[in-house]
C-alpha cells in the first residue's frame, strides 16, 4: 500500500482510532480480510460474515503483525473504529488511487474481462511495477481491495469493471478513475440483474461515459452496441476488431489447432501474434490488451511476443489438457452464457482430434424467459460446429437437446449420471468440452482431471 499513519488511515475511513493503537505507526503492508494473510505493517479487515465473524480473528492477525483491525464492534487489540467495513475500504482505496501515479486501466464487456485483464496485466508487468485485479475479484470488496495492494512504485493498475446493475462502473470507476478504457462486448448475462440487452449496454458504457477529454478509450468495432459508444465519450476512441475498420486489427488470422495466429496491426506498425489461447473469441481480448499497450507507448513487435507468450489464464477458464489415455479436455467450466458457450462450441469443433468431438454442457442460468431459446440455439451450435456427441446435463437443458437435431444428443439429469455416461462412452483419442453455469459442471470436470496422472 502506499505508506500512511494509521491517524491517517483513520481520518480517510473517517474512523476513530482505539486507545491501544499507536497513531504514527506507519501502515505499509495492504489490507487483508483473510487473517491467514494479515502480516507485518499490514491492516486486518474484519467482516461479520453469516458463519464467521472477522472479529472473532483480530487477535491472531494482530499476533501476525498486522497494526490494526479494521472493525465494527469493540475488540481487544488495535483497532480502528468504523461504522461499515467495506466502506471504509472504499474510502481508503480512493485515497491511495489519488495518491498513486499509477496509470488506470479498466476494462468492462459481458465477456472476457478476466482474460483482458490478465493479458493486460502480464504485458504491463514488462514494463513496469504492475497491479491488477486477482482472479475474478472485482466486486464491491475485490475493487478497493485490489486498489489498496498498490505500491508506491506502482505504475500500472489494471481493474476488471463487472457492473451487477446499472450505476456500479460508474461507482468502482470513481474510487480508481481510469484513464485509458476497453470496453469488449454487450451480450446476454447475467439477464436478472439488469432486464434486457438494452440496459446491459447502458451500465457498460458508463466507462466511456466515465472518461474525460484527456483519456483514451478502446471499442469493438464489430460489436455495433459497443462501437456505438464512441457517441457517449469525451475520451479519444480507439477501434479493435477483425471485420469492420479499426486502427487495432487482426489481419491473416490462421485457426491452426484452435489457438489462432494472426498479425497484429496497430498505427505504428504490424507483427505476427501466435495465441497461445484457445478459442478465437480471445482474438479480440488480445486486440483489446494490444490496444492498451500501444497507447502505453509499447511496440507493436514487444506487444505481439507479450500476446504470443500469454499460456493458460485464470482456472476452469479454456484450460486445455490432454489426459493419459489420449483424451483432449477444454475445461471452461467456470461459467457460461450464451456468448461464451458459442465460442467454447466453436473451439471444440476447430480442435484437431482424431476421436469424436463430446460437449458436457451444463445450465445457462439467469436467462429467465429467453432460457429455452438460448439453449436451443446452442444446440444448434452444437450441430454445426460438428459435434459429435452432447450431453446436457440437469432441469432446463432439455432444448439444447432438441436444437443439436441429428447429433447423438442426450440430457441427464445431474452431473453424476454424466460422468456415468461420459465413462461408457470415452475413447481414447476423443475431444471433450465442459462448460455451464458456476458449478454445474464442475464435478464432471474434475472428474476428467483427477483421471489425468
Ligand atoms: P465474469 O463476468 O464471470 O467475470 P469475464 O467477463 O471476466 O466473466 P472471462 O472470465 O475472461 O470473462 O471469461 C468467461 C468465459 O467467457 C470463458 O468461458 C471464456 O472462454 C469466455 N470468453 C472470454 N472472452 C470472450 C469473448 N470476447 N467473447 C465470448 N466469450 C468469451
Ligand atoms: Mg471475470
Amino acid at each position: 500500500m502506499i505508506p500512511m499513519s494509521l491517524a491517517q488511515v483513520a481520518a480517510v475511513m473517517d474512523g476513530k482510532l482505539s486507545e491501544t493503537a499507536d497513531p504514527e505507526a506507519v501502515v505499509t503492508g495492504g489490507v487483508e480480510f483473510d487473517s491467514r494473510k494479515a502480516g507485518p505493517g499490514g491492516l486486518f479487515l474484519a467482516i461479520p460474515g453469516d458463519k464467521v465473524d472477522g472479529h472473532d480473528f483480530a487477535a491472531k492477525a494482530a499476533a501476525q503483525g498486522a497494526l490494526a483491525t479494521i472493525a465494527t464492534r469493540p475488540i481487544d487489540t488495535p483497532a480502528v473504529y468504523v461504522e461499515n467495513g467495506i466502506d471504509a475500504l472504499t474510502k481508503l482505496a480512493k485515497h491511495v488511487a489519488a495518491a498513486s501515479k499509477a496509470q488506470i486501466i479498466g476494462v468492462t464487456g459481458s465477456n472476457g474481462k478476466t482474460s483482458t485483464k490478465d493479458l493486460i496485466g502480464q504485458l504491463c508487468a514488462d514494463l513496469g511495477p504492475t497491479v491488477a485485479t486477482e482472479g475474478n475479484f472485482n466486486n464491491e470488496l475485490g475493487h478497493p481491495y485490489t486498489v489498496c495492494r498498490v505500491e508506491p512504485d506502482t505504475e500500472y493498475l489494471v481493474l476488471e469493471l463487472a457492473a451487477r446493475g446499472l450505476g456500479h462502473i460508474t461507482q468502482l470507476c470513481e474510487i480508481a478513475p481510469p484513464t485509458i478504457g476497453a470496453v469488449l462486448n454487450v451480450g446476454i448475462s447475467h439477464l436478472d440483474g439488469f432486464g434486457s440487452i438494452e440496459t446491459t449496454a447502458k451500465a457498460k458504457s458508463e466507462l466511456p461515459q466515465f472518461l474525460g477529454a484527456d483519456d483514451n478509450v478502446f471499442l469493438n468495432a464489430d460489436d455495433p452496441r459497443v462501437a456505438d459508444m464512441e457517441a457517449a465519450t469525451a475520451a479519444t476512441a480507439w477501434r479493435f476488431g477483425i471485420r469492420e475498420p479499426a486502427e487495432i486489427t487482426a489481419a491473416d488470422v490462421d485457426p491452426r489447432d484452435g489457438r489462432h495466429a494472426f498479425t497484429l496491426v496497430t498505427p505504428d506498425g504490424e507483427a505476427r501474434v501466435q495465441l497461445g489461447l484457445w478459442g478465437d473469441h480471445h482474438i479480440y481480448n488480445a486486440l483489446a490488451a494490444a490496444g492498451v499497450l500501444w497507447k502505453l507507448g509499447q511496440t507493436t513487435e514487444k506487444i505481439a511476443e507479450g500476446l504470443s507468450r500469454a499460456g493458460r489464464l485464470s482456472e476452469r477458464r479454456m484450460d486445455v489438457f490432454t489426459r493419459p489415455d489420449g483424451t483432449t479436455v477444454i475445461d471452461d467450466s467456470y461459467n457460461a452464457n450464451p456468448a461464451s458457450m458459442g465460442a467454447a462450441v466453436r473451439t471444440l469443433g476447430q480442435l484437431p482430434t482424431e476421436g469424436r468431438r463430446i460437449a458436457v454442457l451444463g445450465l445457462m442460468a439467469d436467462l429467465e424467459e429467453q432460457s429455452e431459446t438460448c439453449h436451443r440455439r446452442l444446440g444448434e451450435q452444437a450441430r454445426d460446429a460438428g459435434i459429435d456427441e452432447v450431453i446436457a446435463i440437469g432441469a432446463g437443458t432439455e432444448p439444447i437437446v432438441d436444437g443439436a437435431d441429428g447429433v447423438t444428443a442426450t440430457h441427464v439429469p445431474d452431473q453424476a449420471a454424466a460422468i456415468a455416461l461420459l465413462q461408457s462412452r470415452l475413447r481414447p483419442g476423443d475431444a471433450v468440452l465442459v462448460k455451464g453455469s458456476r458449478y454445474r459442471t464442475w464435478d464432471v470436470a474434475d472428474h476428467l482431471r483427477a483421471k489425468e496422472d
